[in-house]
């Protein structure tokens, strides 16, 4: 059922993208999967351009995996086999195959099927992913905690079954969740979750994840110069090929078309925003979004539209994103301002954006319905 949808949502997506890329070397392709039940992976064909400014070739081909749109451009100085974009998103295939909670067959439900019951057998990048998730759930409290499988089940926003759900539903939903009650077993590599019901989400963290282990891909293919976007997850590899800084938008949170309120100078970084823009539906007056404040069982409103995180690594970029809008305004800069190499940009409901120390120049506002703020200024 899964993926009659996703078929049916990328063959619009590429609709729009033949009508858009004129210089396209062919039509839409599709890719055997080589794990999880049998599916295709559909993407585009190569577009390749010339690139005057850096006088190289830009090969990029799209596709639509994990639940969202992915680009992944290379620049070269000759076009790139299609070969190497089938080795980037069966890499995505793989891992999307052994994480998502949505896959039957994937690692991640046979962990969270076992809650309860007995430890189960999982592979590294699954131990290394809930690792990385106690991690930012001990920095936040707990308000970071890929145990939050039960509320993103009972709220189901961005599924057709998205609602506001019953106060005691919500309190049995709460009671299901704590990061300290996953075991780790490191040397027979299992994970093992102590009380049934209890369900691990690894939503806030698996595409960046999986956008570094694209990243590393890139680089033993031999190519230097790449961006890769997985829904908005952007990680750059290395520089421009003419030693520039890559520009990235940074998404407008009001904007209904996706438009951008400022950019960001990276070289060799990873931008990743959480807001409440990605998902969500609207009940009444009151916009209910994805990220959930597992205290209260509901989504977190604290005058935060979105955050936008710079790292080197996309998967600390990405837990940061959430961790950092379920900490508000104040302690997630303070956090930021703590953490070496991460910077992050804040955009307030009131217009106000925030930008943390170590960005200087390498973030322009560009929508001057806007206006940095300093904390002090509050
Ligand atoms: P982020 O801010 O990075 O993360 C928000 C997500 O984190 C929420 O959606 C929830 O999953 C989780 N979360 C919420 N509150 C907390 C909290 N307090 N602590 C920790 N985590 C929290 N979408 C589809 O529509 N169809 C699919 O088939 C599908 N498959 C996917 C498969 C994989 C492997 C992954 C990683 C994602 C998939 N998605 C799919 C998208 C997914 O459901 C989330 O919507 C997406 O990962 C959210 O990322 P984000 O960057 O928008 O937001
Ligand atoms: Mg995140």
């Amino acid at each position: 059922m899964k993926y009659v949808k996703l078929i049916a949502v990328s063959l619009s997506f590429m609709i729009l993208l033949s009508a858009c890329s004129p210089s396209s070397t062919g039509n839409e392709q599709t890719l055997e999967s080589t794990v999880g039940e049998e599916h295709t992976i559909i993407r585009s064909a190569s577009k390749v351009t010339n690139d005057a400014q850096t006088k190289t070739i830009i090969t990029s081909q799209e596709s639509f995996q994990i639940g969202t749109h992915i680009t992944i451009k290379v620049y070269d100085d000759k076009e790139v086999p299609k070969d190497a974009f089938d080795q980037i998103f069966s890499l995505i295939d793989t891992y999307e195959y052994m994480v998502s909670k949505t896959i039957n067959t994937s690692e991640v439900t046979e962990v969270n099927n076992n809650a309860g019951l007995s430890p189960v057998n999982v592979s590294d990048s699954v131990v290394e992913l809930v690792e990385i998730g106690q991690k930012y759930a001990a920095l936040s409290d707990g308000l970071f905690d890929v145990t939050i499988g039960p509320l993103v089940d009972l709220w189901g926003i961005g599924t057709e079954h998205a609602a506001v759900p019953s106060d005691e539903a919500r309190i049995e939903s709460m009671g299901k969740i704590d990061y300290r009650k996953i075991d780790i077993d490191k040397t027979d590599k299992t994970i093992f979750l102590q009380e049934a019901g209890m369900e691990i989400d690894l939503g806030a963290i698996a595409k960046g994840f999986i956008a570094d282990r694209v990243k590393d891909l890139i680089l033993e293919l031999g190519y230097e110069h790449a961006i890769i976007n997985l829904g908005g997850n952007v990680l750059t590899v290395g520089t421009k090929p003419n030693s520039d800084a890559w520009q990235v938008g940074v998404r407008d949170p009001q904007s209904s078309s996706g438009s951008t309120m400022g950019i960001l100078k990276l070289e060799d970084n990873s931008i990743v925003s959480s807001g409440i823009y990605e998902r969500f539906f609207n009940a009444g007056e009151i916009r209910y979004h994805h990220i959930i404040n597992p205290k209260t069982g509901a989504p977190e409103f604290n005058g935060m539209y979105s955050v936008s995180i710079v790292s080197d690594t996309s998967v600390d970029g990405d837990a940061l994103s959430t961790t950092v809008f379920l900490l508000g305004l104040e302690k997630g800069l303070a956090l930021i301002e703590s953490l070496p190499n991460i910077e992050a940009v804040f955009v307030m409901e009131d217009q106000s954006v925030y930008v943390s120390s170590g960005l200087g120049d390498r973030f322009i506002l560009t929508e001057k319905s806007y206006t940095i703020k300093s904390i002090s200024d509050q």
